[in-house]
């Protein structure tokens, strides 16, 4: 519309209109960016950064009039810029809800985006972002399948979760504490029960082979477990302090 009739975006040259709309119906604005990169080789360049700051600009105007604001960012962006781009545009929308999707930290892992993107989440979640718009192995190939989805979603739980752990350490920790006390007690059920994905986790250890019950170890190192082996050395050792006291 604004190629064919050579006119300004509608939505910012009716943007008080808008507020009127939004203060009157109690609806949120989400501001997206549309310069946002395309691929991790245009991340923060001018036009991206420029449009960071009237979108900035735009979300002091809103809540001037009570207008609810959330703020969404990229996209690809590299690894080194993740948590960059968190404080800046932070630092230029003020405290609104900052959202990004990923970011992709790689342009090249297409069927694996969710993958390449869940390395960008973990990131800026630590740095924190406020939501995590997740991708599927899908992107930039097809629309997803109800798998896929399943797939993406789980990236970002783990993402999701890696940022808690530094941001709200103490909210968030007992999950792993549970996890590794069940590691370490070899108790299987609790392991699974406990995994992000059980279902997978339960085909995975119950392939042909997978030792059953608890307190046995798991195929990958079979008989030298650690946690089979340091209890026994641990053993051993009170055994021979106890035989060397009565010599
Ligand atoms: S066998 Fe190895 S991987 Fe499996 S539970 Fe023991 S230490 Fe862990």
């Amino acid at each position: 519309w604004m190629l064919k009739y050579d006119k300004e975006n509608p939505y910012i040259t009716h943007y008080d209109y808008m507020i009127e709309l939004a203060q009157k119906y109690d609806v949120t604005f989400s501001l997206g960016d549309a310069l946002r990169p395309g691929s991790i080789l245009d991340s923060h360049d001018e036009l991206q950064v420029q449009e960071m700051i009237n979108i900035g600009r735009l979300a002091k105007r809103a809540i001037e009039k009570d207008v609810q604001v959330m703020v969404e960012g990229p996209g690809h962006v590299p690894l080194n810029e993740v948590t960059a781009n968190v404080i800046l545009a932070k630092s230029l929308i003020g405290d609104v809800p900052y959202y990004v999707l990923g970011p992709l930290v790689t342009d090249i892992a297409s069927g694996h985006d969710h993958i390449a993107s869940a390395i960008g989440a973990a990131v800026s979640a630590s740095a924190g972002v406020d939501l995590l718009c997740y991708l599927t192995p899908s992107e930039h190939l097809a629309l997803p399948t109800p798998d896929e989805v399943k797939e993406g979603l789980i990236a970002y739980r783990i993402a999701a979760h890696a940022g808690d752990l530094v941001k709200l350490r103490e909210k968030s920790i007992k999950w792993d504490m549970d996890m590794t006390e069940a590691r370490r007690t070899l108790d299987w059920e609790k392991q699974l029960a406990l995994s992000i994905d059980p279902e997978k986790a339960a085909l995975i250890h119950g392939r042909t082979g997978q030792h059953p019950g608890n307190n046995v170890p798991c195929t990958m190192c079979g008989g030298a477990c650690v946690y089979i082996m340091l209890p026994q050395q641990r053993k051993y050792e009170r055994e021979e302090k106890k035989l060397q006291q009565t010599e």
